[in-house]
């Protein structure tokens, strides 16, 4: 694997790989000094021009456990507001030689422009609506570590699918694993065609044949019209509570939550929730992507080399 842009960059052998490695690194997580030399020398530039609080820390700490140096860059504060575009923004900081690239942005496809401007392997952490491939990798790790397997098993993701990145990456990720998708929301936030995918229904009443309940932020961000009349009438009718909750049933989100919109108080913090176990996966399952794109066999060549004398 050369960048990781889309799920559809892996296959289950691929996805397993990342997650068995990703299991081996929770162990320098427990160590009194948490870094092992793995990528020492190698450059990672952060590039966020989306604001992120659990991604960007985690590849953050993902590379710095593997001994990584690590450039942070936010667009707020910089060149950016004075109107520098995407391409010269990579082609400037590319001149520090960086050996791989996360990028977030609200643009659809931004990553893989990016992936041909530069000669770094490049890793999507968000393109607007599109991908977020190292969130669905997150949550299969968490859920093979609850379940044992994903095989059979039944998926539920509720709220808005139509903005949501993580319900794509999601989706491809959990049938690739052999999981069964549904997706359940409002009509307006459901897109069309989405039934050659997997199921899709418009109301809970079924929920109770999950096994996983996947709850989804509204994306208010990325939503030009109102796409429900009140959040008040959509808590009424896709929140998931107490009541709509099996006890059976394992409860996901990605983050951060509207406490009181998609989850009652209650569920987040009740022990079906696994919230706090996908944050905590997120530092391994990038170590891991980070590990895999630099030293695998499509690695792109070291940045800097020493020149030998003949
Ligand atoms: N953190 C996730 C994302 O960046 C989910 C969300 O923002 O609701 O897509």
């Amino acid at each position: 694997m050369r960048h990781l842009l889309s799920i559809n960059d892996l296959d289950r052998q691929g996805i397993e790989q990342i997650l068995d490695r990703a299991k081996t690194f929770t162990e320098v997580s427990e160590r009194e000094i948490k870094k092992v030399p793995a990528l020492r020398g190698r450059r990672v530039l952060n590039l966020f021009y989306e604001s992120s609080t659990r991604t960007r820390s985690s590849f953050e700490l993902a590379a710095k456990s593997l001994s990584a140096d690590v450039i942070n860059f936010a667009a707020s504060g910089s060149a950016v507001d004075k109107g520098e575009s995407l391409k010269d923004t990579v082609q400037t900081l590319s001149a520090y030689r960086p050996d791989l690239i996360v990028i977030r942005t609200p643009f659809v496809g931004a990553a893989e422009l990016v992936a041909g401007w530069t000669t770094a392997g490049v890793v999507n952490a968000g393109d607007g609506k599109h991908e977020h491939p190292t969130q669905a990798l997150l949550d299969v790790y968490t859920l093979r570590e609850r379940l044992g397997s994903l095989e059979g098993a039944n998926i539920w993701i509720v709220g808005d699918i139509t903005h949501s990145r993580v319900a794509r990456s999601c989706i491809l990720a959990f049938q690739m694993m052999g999981a069964k998708v549904t997706v359940a929301g409002p009509p307006t936030l459901i897109p069309r065609g989405m039934e050659a995918l997997c199921e899709v229904r418009y109301d809970l009443d079924d929920l109770a044949e999950a096994d996983v309940v996947y709850a989804l932020r509204m994306q208010n961000e990325r939503m030009t019209d109102s796409f429900v009349p009140s959040l008040r009438e959509y808590a009424a009718r896709y929140q998931i509570d107490g009541r709509r909750l099996h006890p059976r049933q394992v409860l996901m989100h990605p983050g951060p939550v509207n406490r009181g919109v998609e989850l009652a108080a209650e569920v987040i913090d009740s022990p079906q929730a696994v919230i706090g176990q996908q944050v905590e996966a997120g530092v391994v399952v990038r170590m891991a992507v980070l590990y895999d794109l630099l030293t695998g066999r499509n690695a792109p060549k070291p940045a800097i080399t020493t020149a030998v004398p003949a």
